[in-house]
């Protein structure tokens, strides 16, 4: 019938919805490890592993294993400020490793910062000269 439906309806939408509220993403099935994903590091607060369309010959994210609201830098809160710390630590720490040189650390946020995935990355570029100002 059509209530039946609309229950089936329901709880399908319900099934998608993540801990905190928001659509879950691929970086969850990426953290649950149903994705394959070429990791480069792991610890309790956080997973960084290499962007699958690679915009420089390094190119890699780290996002928070919970996302705990944190679908865009945006909508961070006050109590999130050491792990928002963590992140860009860990960042810079296997950015020095594999680009002695230099890298570029970038958060896109919502439209207008062309994000595409609502689950916090920040993302890690180099290799090579990046070029300024970005597109
Ligand atoms: P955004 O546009 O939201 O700032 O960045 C999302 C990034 O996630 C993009 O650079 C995109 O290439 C990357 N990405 C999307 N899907 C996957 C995936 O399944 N695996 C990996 N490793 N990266 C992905």
């Amino acid at each position: 019938s059509l209530n039946m439906s609309d229950e089936v309806k329901k709880a399908q939408e319900a099934a998608e919805l993540a801990a905190d509220g928001s659509p879950p993403t691929i970086f969850d099935n990426i953290i649950s490890g149903k994705w394959d994903s070429d990791k480069i590091h792991e610890d309790d607060l956080c997973l960084a592993f290499r962007d699958i369309t690679p915009q420089a010959p390094v190119h890699f994210l780290v996002i928070p294993k919970n996302r705990d609201g944190l679908t865009q830098l945006s909508k961070a809160r006050e109590d999130q400020k050491e792990l928002l710390g963590h992140l860009m630590y860990v960042a810079q720490m296997l950015g020095q490793k594999e680009c002695p040189d230099g890298f570029r650390v970038t958060v896109n946020d919502g439209k207008d910062g062309a994000q595409s995935v609502y689950h916090l990355h920040l993302h890690v570029m180099g290799g090579r000269q990046m070029a300024w100002p970005p597109g």
